[in-house]
């Protein structure tokens, strides 16, 4: 099976992607946020591990690939995983692409990513999407508990932004969870230098549904009603109802341009929303 692959998981019009190829040096994530969805496509998704001879592989598939190729890292997992502190492998991934001239996008929750900050300066044509759900350290310690606190991802995305153009991921959603904070995350960002905020509102599927309404059990009657009862059926995803995902992208979409950043929703149906391509991708150099 390749390891460079095309990106396109949801096979369908939701997805405004531009076209673009994805790698993860792992399988699985030690994040373990409860919310992810790609622990219902991936077996044993908390048990993260590298993937077999990667390095080689990639090296391989690489010279494959048209140089003027866009290329993520990753979708399914994250690069800066815990694991990463040790294996190194998605730096020494860096170390392979560094030689192409792709255009390269980093998707992290984590600030390990400034261990990198050295090769990642060699690169001509790169984007960094950093996540952040909450400045709320008690709630990111639920949802999302190996992941880096807030306050280090924004320390991150400081630095980060001095170098490279910073897209943040506000993303998802989870109503009531961190939306009533809105505003205070895309100020907190703005001010860290970030240039496009990208936000979707939580899909649940029935493994990550689960996993919520363990953790929230206050919040099961309501997460049912609007999830199951009320909510839209989309791919094997449950979606909140039209309206209501409606209002709370355009919540962030408006305080997002008052704010003057630019704004794109993901997988919403909301496109004409986007002042930039849904991912990020327009801060690469034409
Ligand atoms: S960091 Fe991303 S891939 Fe890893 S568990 Fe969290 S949502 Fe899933």
């Amino acid at each position: 099976m390749q390891l460079i692959r095309e990106f396109d998981p949801w096979k369908g019009e939701l997805c405004t992607c531009p076209e673009k190829y994805s790698l993860s040096p792992y399988t699985g994530c030690g994040h373990r946020c409860i919310y992810c969805y790609a622990s219902s496509y991936i077996r044993d998704f908390y048990n993260p591990r590298p993937k077999n001879n990667f390095l080689k592989r990639i090296a391989r598939e690489i010279k494959k690939i048209k140089e003027t190729s866009y290329i993520t890292i990753s979708n399914s997992s994250d690069p800066y995983q815990p694991m990463e502190k040790n294996l190194e492998l998605t730096r020494k991934t860096l170390e392979i692409l560094k030689e192409y001239p792709f255009k390269i996008m980093i998707v992290t929750k984590s600030n390990l990513i400034l261990r990198d900050i050295d090769i990642l300066k060699e690169f001509k044509n790169l984007v960094i999407s950093i996540t952040l759900t909450t400045l709320d350290e008690e709630i990111s310690e639920k949802i999302e508990p190996f992941a880096p606190l807030p306050c280090e991802r924004l320390k991150a995305i400081e630095i980060l932004s001095k170098y490279f153009p910073v897209v943040c991921r506000v993303d998802p959603l989870i109503y009531p969870l961190n939306t009533g904070k809105i505003g205070e995350i895309i100020k907190e960002l703005k001010k860290r230098g970030v240039k496009q905020i990208i936000t979707s509102t939580f899909k649940a599927r029935p493994d990550s549904f689960k996993r919520m309404v363990k953790i929230f059990p206050q919040y099961k009657e309501l997460w049912e009603r609007l999830y199951i009862v009320e909510g839209e059926r989309k791919r094997g995803y449950f979606y909140l109802p039209e309206n209501f995902r409606r209002k709370l992208i355009e919540e962030v979409y408006r305080i997002t341009l008052e704010e003057k950043m630019d704004f794109s929703s993901c997988r919403e149906g909301f496109s004409e929303l986007n002042t930039k391509n849904c991912d990020g991708s327009s801060f690469f150099k034409v």
